[in-house]
């Protein structure tokens, strides 16, 4: 892939392709990660002479213009960021789109609307996905994709735009894409992963190959339920994907069988409701109890202490941990303690950690750790499981072109 130093971006319009899909509420950005990750990129471009052209989605507005997932709030916290103004445009490929981009001087930096508002960026249909891509294509003199949480989306910016200008990876994509290999290709043993969440089904298929590659494999969260449900125990009213127990049941076979060590929780945290993760209000009925004595009325809603003990140690001798999706609701403080044991874990081992998922990277955040501390912090938890799936991105291979 060519990098941005290989680009001719002195006096050209250059294109960079970004991830601004910021948590907002009420219109606040509650979470400028995305933003701060991307920055450094346009500002070695702006630093080379380029006339930058920022432009991301954010949220899933329905392919139309929808106030509330504009970008116009992101333009101005990008500003702060870059420490200079970003002009804004009020779409994307109309006349304030041509008029900002035309007005920009060499080292200046304009940000479009949200590329979602054209039904063309996300479009099924080839031809409609390319003509948006056309009209992108005629605001710019270059291309540069860094919009990592995006690169696995068929997108009219990410897949379609490369295609036809000069193109290169940015610093983040770049960045990113090294960490993978390190996950995948060049992995140092002990390599444990770490796998929490809601759902089984968003992360079966990189079980599927991690099978292959980890060492061990630390289940948490709440697919942890469906783990235990397909070893015969009771779950209570715990999440629960019945569907997924012959998966499930499979892969711990097949862990047998390749010699990987599948850890699932001992004891678990519980209570009769889902706790309210916006007041905290106290939960008067949480207990304790062994992962194969969940009562009938009750919800496992984050590993026990003798699970954070157990996966602890089973990651203190890691060389490398891939970490994604948070082992309980870390949103109440009640059930934020297995979360808080795994991240402290990963601060502790020598391992080159690494973080996916967007809830999880919040919560690393949100629970007060450094994230500095960490070996990387993915920005992009969809991309990078895919990735980890073996699966080809198809905005990684429209940059390889
Ligand atoms: P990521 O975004 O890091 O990939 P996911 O989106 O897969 O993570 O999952 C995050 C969510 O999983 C969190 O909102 C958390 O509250 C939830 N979760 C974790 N453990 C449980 C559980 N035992 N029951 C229900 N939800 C859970
Ligand atoms: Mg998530």
């Amino acid at each position: 892939m060519k990098t941005i130093e290989d680009l001719d971006v002195a006096g050209k319009r250059v294109f960079v392709r970004a991830d601004l899909n910021v948590p907002l509420s009420d219109g606040r950005i509650t979470d400028d990660g995305r933003i701060r990750a991307v920055a450094p990129t346009i500002t070695k471009l702006l630093q080379a002479g380029a006339k930058v052209i920022v432009a991301s989605h954010l949220g899933r507005p329905k392919g139309e213009p929808d106030p509330q997932f504009s970008l116009a709030p992101v333009a101005l916290r990008l500003g702060e960021i870059l420490g200079t103004s970003v002009s804004f445009a009020t779409d994307t490929v109309g006349e304030s789109a041509k008029a900002t981009v035309a007005a920009l001087a060499d080292g200046e930096v304009t940000l479009l609307e949200n590329l979602r508002f054209n039904a063309g960026e996300t479009a099924k249909d080839d031809a409609e996905r390319g003509a948006f891509a056309d009209q992108l294509a005629a605001l710019a003199d270059a291309y540069v994709g860094d919009g990592f949480g995006a690169v696995h989306r068929k997108h009219a910016s990410v897949y379609d735009l490369p295609a036809r200008l000069p193109h290169a990876v940015g610093d983040l994509i770049a960045t990113e894409v090294a960490v993978l290999k390190r996950l995948t290709e060049e992995v140092e043993r002990p390599y444990v992963v770490v796998l929490g969440g809601s759902k089984v089904s968003d992360k079966v298929g990189v079980i599927d190959n991690l099978l292959g590659k980890a060492d061990r494999i630390l289940i948490g969260g709440g697919m942890a339920y469906t783990f235990l449900a397909a070893l015969g125990h009771e779950v209570g009213i715990s999440l629960l994907q019945k569907d997924q127990i012959p998966t499930v049941l499979e892969y711990l076979e097949r862990a047998k069988a390749n010699g990987v060590e599948f850890v699932l929780p001992v004891d678990v945290s519980v209570s009769a409701s889902f706790p309210d993760t916006k007041t905290h209000k106290p939960v008067e009925d949480f207990e304790v109890v062994d992962a194969d004595k969940i009562p009938a009325d009750k919800e496992g809603l984050d590993i026990g202490p003798r699970t954070r003990e157990l996966f602890a140690s089973k990651l203190a001798d890691a060389a490398t941990v891939f970490w994604n999706g948070p082992v309980g609701v870390f949103e109440h403080p009640t059930f934020a303690e297995g979360t808080k044991a795994v991240a402290a874990a990963l601060l502790e081992s020598n391992a080159f950690t690494v973080v996916g998922g967007g809830d999880s990277a919040a919560a690393v955040r949100i629970l007060g750790f450094d994230e500095t501390k960490f070996g990387h912090i993915s920005t992009g938890g969809g991309a990078s499981l895919e990735y980890l799936e073996g699966k080809t991105l198809p905005g990684l291979a429209a940059l390889e072109g």
